[in-house]
């Protein structure tokens, strides 16, 4: 490839300082504090970092081809997309805003300088056309993209924010069903990927034993090197023995299984053997991610690419197979769940009738955190320091230390949590304390004490998704699939004074099957970025508490009341 042809564009500059490779498609987060964008401006240099950083080899699963995570969610359309979007925010004003259409920068208008300066929609379909089938076809067309939850809105973290969403979910099953502590308790679930890679130390930081079943021998070496899975082998008797041992000593370890969990869950089930807990996280949510049981991976591969319908059927075979084993689990008496990945559905479609007999994780443990307004909040260091986040951590043990789970958590991950690309600490926080944790930060950057700050959360937060399966299963009112939630959520940020928005369709449990908002905020120190965060960390769980009091749910009631939420219709 011949480099003189970027001489005269902005992403040259990049490009010297070894950000990014047009030839190997090497992309690094950037760190330091000077700037790269021509308007000096972290409102618009903060979106080049994130994108950077969704991208950087230590983050994305697969950076050659621009996937972040979650299957095939990715951050642009393609390179030629990704290289125009840098050049665009290089040269962006700070009265200008971006668009991106599924992964694609389509224009740009003048605004005002409180709006956002970049807004993205990924993957909307009319809802007649919303499945993968035909997705798959306007994709090979390139004319839209998969853009997951966090990876196409370039708010992803890497495995920490899905290990505190994960910590938090056992967490919740070890309150609810064993005073606390999983000690002594076996957990059997699946996928060693982007998410389900947080499973391992999510269950043993809570005390239990994790068995889980990988099929890609390179996602547990991984997991391993990261420090997040204990060990592994490929014969099952042998990872059984270790974990019933480890039961009996109630000793916390994880043990990677290297198989297809289709096979795997049914041998446990003959076994006899009654884990505690049940549950999955192997793609599930695209049949074409999943890989079929008795496919080699590259077998799988290459059917594929030569058959995809001959796949699909194979994969949800493979997945009723699964989820049988997982019902026939619960009628034993384990605790059941599916962990956001439609594989109830997918059975379903398969022809196996039961398929819904075990609940979504929401629905089951999450629920009342979302009633309060709490959810899956986090932050970065833009220059890339991990003494910010450090600092950031005493701050929240001296702001939030009355809260034991915060504290739990913060003292546990700044040990435990190897960051990732930019440094990042993610948090559970609820209306009220996530505008006091901007406000307090950004008196820090203000005072010279901490560099520039990214702040935003994960899709699936407490009013930013609509999706029947998962987020909105079970509704008190019946609305789990009105989707006017998220589309007010996006367009209430927007005007609140968000850095970036964007709408997405499909993350988490596959197109046809949600629709979600993602909301970003940058601190800088200026009493704009405090009034703009004050804002929108007010507007954003505001409206998630306002949803769930909406549906009648008594705690997201007191919780509007408690705060002064106005909403009209709520009398008394
Ligand atoms: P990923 O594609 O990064 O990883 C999936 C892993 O599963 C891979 O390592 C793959 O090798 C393995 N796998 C595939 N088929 C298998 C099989 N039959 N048996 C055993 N292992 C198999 O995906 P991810 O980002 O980890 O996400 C997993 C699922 O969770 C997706 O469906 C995603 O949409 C969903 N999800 C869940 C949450 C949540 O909060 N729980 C959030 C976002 C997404």
């Amino acid at each position: 490839m011949d480099l003189s042809t970027y001489h005269n564009r902005p992403i040259y500059g990049l490009i010297q300082k070894g950000y990014y490779d047009p030839i190997s498609k090497k992309i690094k987060a950037i760190k330091g504090f000077d700037f790269n964008v021509k308007s000096k401006d972290w409102f618009i240099e903060a979106p080049l970092r994130m994108l950077f950083n969704v991208l950087d080899e230590e983050v994305a699963k697969d950076a050659k081809n621009l996937i972040v995570y979650g299957g095939t969610g990715k951050a642009a359309r393609n390179w030629e997309c990704f290289e125009v979007i840098v050049d665009t925010l290089m040269e962006l004003k700070s009265d200008e805003t971006l668009l991106i259409q599924s992964g694609k920068p389509v224009a740009v208008f003048k605004t005002f300088k409180h709006a956002p300066r970049v807004l993205i929609s990924n993957a909307m379909l009319v809802p007649k056309w919303a499945e993968w089938s035909y997705f798959n076809e306007l994709e090979r067309k390139g004319l839209t993209m998969f853009g997951q939850m966090t990876a196409g809105s370039w708010m992803y973290i890497g495995t920490q924010g899905i290990l505190q969403g994960t910590y938090e979910t056992f967490a919740a099953i070890a309150q609810k069903y064993f005073s606390g502590s999983l000690e002594g308790k076996l957990v059997l679930t699946a996928g060693l990927g982007e998410m389900g890679g947080a499973q391992p130390l999510a269950v043993t930081l809570n005390g239990g034993v994790a068995l889980i079943v990988e099929v890609d021998k390179r996602m547990i070496e991984k997991r391993i090197s990261q420090g997040l899975l204990d060990t592994w082998t490929d014969n099952i008797e042998k990872a059984l023995d270790i974990a019933i041992s480890n039961i009996q000593k109630r000793k916390a370890i994880s043990i990677g299984v290297l198989g297809n969990a289709a096979e795997i869950y049914e041998v446990i089930y003959r076994s006899g053997l009654v884990p505690d807990i049940v549950t999955d996280q192997t793609p599930a949510h695209d049949a074409l991610s999943y890989i079929p049981a008795g496919l080699s991976l590259e077998q799988a591969d290459e059917l594929r690419s030569k058959a995809p319908e001959e796949y699909r059927k194979l994969a949800l075979q493979s997945m009723k197979k699964q989820v049988e084993a997982m019902v026939g689990f619960k009628e034993r008496g384990s605790i059941v769940f599916e962990y956001g990945n439609n594989i109830r559905k997918m059975a379903h479609e398969a022809g196996f009738e039961r398929a819904f007999s075990f609940p979504g994780f929401i629905h089951a443990f999450i629920r009342p955190l979302f009633c309060e307004g709490r959810g899956p909040f986090r932050w970065v260091s833009l220059v890339g320091d991990p003494r910010d986040i450090y600092k950031l951590d005493e701050m929240v043990l001296s702001e939030f230390g009355s809260d034991l789970r915060i504290t739990r958590w913060i003292e546990q991950a700044r040990f435990k949590v190897k960051f990732q690309g930019l440094p990042a600490r993610v948090c559970w926080l609820a209306l009220g304390e996530r505008a006091r944790f901007a406000e307090k930060a950004n008196e820090l950057i203000k005072k010279g004490e901490i560099g520039p700050i990214w702040i935003g959360r994960d899709h699936l937060d407490t009013g930013s998704v609509a999706s029947p399966y998962r987020e909105t299963e079970g509704m008190l009112d019946g609305s789990d699939a009105i989707a006017d939630w998220p589309i007010l959520n996006a367009l209430l940020n927007a005007v609140a004074g968000a850095a970036w928005v964007a709408v997405h369709h499909g993350g988490g449990v596959g197109i046809g099957y949600s629709i979600h908002a993602g909301v970003n905020v940058v601190l800088d120190g200026s009493e704009e970025a405090r009034e703009r965060a004050i804002r929108v960390l007010t507007t954003d769980p505001g409206i998630g508490v306002v949803r769930h009091a909406d549906a009648g749910y008594k705690s997201a009631i007191d919780t509007a009341k408690k705060h002064g939420l106005k909403m009209p219709m709520l009398r008394g």
